[in-house]
């Protein structure tokens, strides 16, 4: 496969750009070698500058749920864009977008629109604290919530890739009030809770997290995190900037319908623009300024071309795309099963919904500690055998493969037909 066209990218974008790419992960250091640079995207396939096409499993990394460039959010963004780009007033489309996703995930009462699920976690976490009045949070080992200076600590996603344990430059001060502890571990919750109960505002966690790879809640982790933060006055955070929309109508709560106090959300509601949001009852939601004394702000929150993205995106969604979303990422997933068995290679793949990755280890995982347990280097193996046969899975072994509707039968069967000698290369 010929790459020059990329390379000569790469070089030139690591003289103006640190490591030559503006989000770590996309620099295959998980995975070795350089990355590609695509040119154009449309329905499952990415085209790169040297003309090579892929199959994409990144699918930007969760939004583009519909496949890229759909004709209809193509449609409402060109309508969008030609009634002008940001007005830094009220414009309607951020009025529809909120009512959909109030619409769609029922504890909800209003919402307020940022620009990236970092600020959707960050403002979360603000309001949390300035309606509890307390300082301290737990988040989770293994969970990623954005490059929030306090939510940094033991982070999965890049963080995880590059087996950094949090982030330079991020004082004392921010993460001195994190704590943190192993997913699904209830002992250790309610012994942090009996400690530090009455300083804690809130517990923060992905709703499944997906950014150590797919580690589902075991049976009554949600519930215990919901009981728990009741008992002592602390607000429940579900971080549904990854599996909102995507793990069914209403993202995970649709699924197990544990009631957390705020949400956040991100990815599949900005259609592949810069769309976010987060959150809960008015009640809290209220506290916000211009009513309430938490500030909250941004130039572009609310902006009429990504929210027209993200409503054709979520109006898009419908019974028949999760059904196709199921189909798609079982035969995806049994594919890659066999095919590992077939040539010996541990693993083990787990779900969240239709939401599934495939560690390299075969014992269950449980939290980030087991995560970091599998063979990366054998994932890096079969990861550049897939890419070399036209198959672009996230580079890095600590995500989620991302599907959309549009990966129709032939884009599966590519990827179907590629496994056995990728699953021959990890061995
Ligand atoms: N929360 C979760 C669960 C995420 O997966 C991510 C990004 O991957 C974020 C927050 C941060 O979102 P963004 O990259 O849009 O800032």
């Amino acid at each position: 496969m010929i790459t020059s066209g990329s390379d000569d990218l790469m070089q030139r974008a690591r003289r103006v750009i640190p490591g030559g790419v503006n989000s770590p992960v996309r620099a295959f250091r998980g995975v070795g070698g350089s990355p590609r640079f695509i040119a154009s995207a449309s329905g499952p396939y990415l085209r790169d500058v040297d003309g090579n096409e892929y199959v994409d499993l990144i699918c930007s990394w969760g939004p583009m749920i519909l496949g890229h460039a759909h004709p209809q959010v193509e449609a409402a963004v060109r309508d969008a864009a030609a009634k002008g780009f940001s007005f830094g007033t009220p414009s309607e489309n951020e009025v529809a977008l909120a009512e959909e996703i109030v619409a769609r995930v029922e504890p909800l009462e209003q919402v307020r629109l940022v620009s990236s699920g970092t600020e959707a976690t960050m403002s979360a976490l603000r309001l949390a604290r300035g309606y509890t009045g307390r300082s301290a949070v737990v988040k989770f080992a293994g969970c990623y919530h954005g490059h929030v200076d306090a939510l940094l600590a033991a982070a999965g996603s890049g963080v995880a890739t590059f087996a950094l344990p949090d982030s330079a430059g991020v004082p004392d001060s921010a993460a001195h009030e994190t704590i943190v502890l192993p997913y699904n571990d209830i002992d250790a919750l309610r012994a942090a809770f009996e400690q530090h109960g009455d300083r804690i505002a809130a517990v923060i966690t992905e709703a499944s997290p997906g950014n150590m790879g797919v580690v589902p809640p075991l049976p009554g982790f949600t519930q215990a995190l919901r009981d728990i933060t009741t008992e002592y006055g602390a607000l429940l955070i579900s971080d549904e900037v990854m599996t909102g929309f995507r793990c069914s109508k209403a993202g995970w709560f649709g699924l197990e319908g544990v009631v957390p106090d705020l949400f956040t959300f991100g990815k599949v509601m900005g259609g592949g623009f810069p769309a976010a949001a987060f959150g809960g009852p008015a009640q809290i939601m209220e506290r916000l300024a211009p009513d309430g004394p938490v500030y909250q702000a941004g130039t572009l929150s609310g902006n009429p071309v990504a929210t027209a993205a993200g409503l054709a995106t979520l109006r898009g969604c419908t019974d028949e795309v999760y059904a196709r979303l199921e189909v798609v990422s079982h035969a995806i997933a049994d594919g890659a099963a066999n095919a590992l068995s077939a040539a010996g290679v541990p693993h083990t793949i787990q779900w969240a919904g239709s939401m599934f990755s495939v560690f390299f280890r075969d014992e269950e995982v449980r939290n980030y500690d087991d995560a970091r347990a599998q063979d990366t280097e054998a994932f890096g193996r079969f990861f550049h055998s897939m890419l070399e046969q036209g198959v672009h899975l996230p580079p890095s072994a600590f995500e989620v493969w991302f599907v959309g509707a549009a990966h129709d039968d032939a884009a599966v069967q590519k990827i179907l037909d590629a496994l056995p000698d990728a699953a021959r290369a990890a061995a």
